[in-house]
C-alpha cells in the first residue's frame, strides 16, 4: 500500500526549526508526500508567508504534490460537511463569547482551554438573526447517537487508543468569521487527499479524540497517525512562532547548510550550535 503522509503549515509566520523536523519526518514517512496549506485564518495569513513556505521546504530538499490544496480555498467542501451536519441534527448555533465562556466558573478544563457547558444547546439556527454573528458547535451528546460501535484511533508511538469523545466538550466546527475550524477541515481534507498517515507534533494527539468522531459523522476514511516529538527553544518552550523561534532563514542567513541542520536535529545539539552562531 502507498502511504501517503501530510504536512500542513499555516501561512502565519517563517518556518522553524521545529518545522523543519516535522517536514522531514513527514515526507520520511510518506511515499506520496503531499503540501497543504492551512489558511482558513485569513486575518492571519500573509503572502510572503505562503512563498516562504515553498522556498524553505524547497531548501530543505522536500518535493511535493502539485497542486498545493490551500484550505481558504476549499470553503465549499467545508460548507457541504457542514450542512450535512446541519441535516443529521447534531449542530447547533452559539453566540456566547470567548469572556462568556471564561466566566461560566464551573466549567472544567479541557485541552483547548475552558470546556463549554453547553448553553446555547437549545438554539436553533432558524432562531437566529441574519447577521450570523455565532459559531456553530457539535452537540457530542446527539453525535454519538449517530456512532453505534466505541471509536479507537491507532498512533504509530502511542498504540491503540480509546476515543474519548467528551474530551472537547462541544466543539465549534464553525466560527463566526470563518465558517469552518481547524478540527473540521483538517478531517475533510485527510480524507479528500487519500492521507492514510497523519504526521504532526504530540501536542495535537488531543485532536484525534474529536477528529475520529468527525471522522465516524461524516463517512470519512480513518488515517493511522504518528504524533512525533516537538523541538525545545533556549527556554525550553516548544518552537512557536509566538515565542519568535530561530527560523529557517535565520539559520540560513548564518551560512548553515541543510545537512547542518538535518545532522543538528539528529544529534539534538541544534540549541548548542545555534547558540554558537548567536542565534
Ligand atoms: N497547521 C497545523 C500546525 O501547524 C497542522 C495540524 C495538522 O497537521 O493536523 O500545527
Ligand atoms: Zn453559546
Amino acid at each position: 500500500m502507498t502511504t501517503k503522509t501530510r504536512f500542513a503549515p499555516s501561512p502565519t509566520g517563517y518556518l522553524h526549526i521545529g518545522h523543519a523536523y516535522s517536514a522531514l519526518f513527514t515526507a520520511a514517512q510518506g511515499d506520496e508526500f503531499i503540501l497543504r496549506i492551512e489558511d482558513i485564518d485569513q486575518t492571519r495569513a500573509r503572502p510572503e508567508f505562503y512563498d516562504a513556505i515553498y522556498e524553505d521546504l524547497t531548501w530543505l530538499g522536500l518535493k511535493w504534490v502539485k497542486p498545493v490544496l490551500k484550505q481558504s480555498e476549499n470553503m465549499p467542501a467545508y460548507q457541504a460537511a457542514l450542512d450535512q451536519l446541519t441535516d443529521m441534527g447534531v449542530l447547533y448555533p452559539c453566540d456566547c463569547t470567548r469572556k462568556d465562556i471564561n466566566e461560566s466558573a464551573d466549567a472544567p478544563h479541557g485541552p483547548e482551554g475552558k470546556l463549554y457547558t453547553g448553553h446555547c444547546r437549545h438554539k436553533k439556527i432558524t432562531d437566529m438573526a441574519d447577521d450570523h454573528n455565532y459559531a456553530l458547535r457539535l452537540n457530542i451528546d446527539a453525535a454519538l447517537k449517530h456512532i453505534s460501535t466505541p471509536l479507537t484511533f491507532y498512533d504509530h508511538k502511542a498504540g491503540k487508543v480509546d476515543v474519548d469523545p467528551h474530551l472537547l466538550g462541544d466543539v465549534v466546527l464553525a466560527r463566526k468569521e470563518t465558517p469552518t475550524s481547524y478540527h473540521l477541515s483538517v478531517c475533510i481534507d485527510d480524507h479528500a487527499q487519500g492521507i492514510n498517515l497523519v504526521t504532526r507534533g504530540d501536542d495535537l494527539l488531543y485532536a484525534c479524540h474529536i477528529h475520529r468522531v468527525i471522522q465516524a459523522l461524516l463517512g470519512l476514511d480513518e488515517p493511522e497517525y504518528h504524533h512525533h516529538k516537538l523541538l525545545y527553544d533556549h527556554e525550553g518552550k516548544r518552537f512557536a512562532k509566538r515565542n519568535k523561534s530561530v527560523t529557517l532563514r535565520d539559520i540560513r542567513a548564518k551560512g548553515f547548510s541543510v545537512d547542518d541542520v538535518k545532522n543538528m536535529i539528529e544529534k539534538g545539539d541544534y540549541l548548542k550550535r545555534l547558540s554558537a552562531e548567536g542565534l
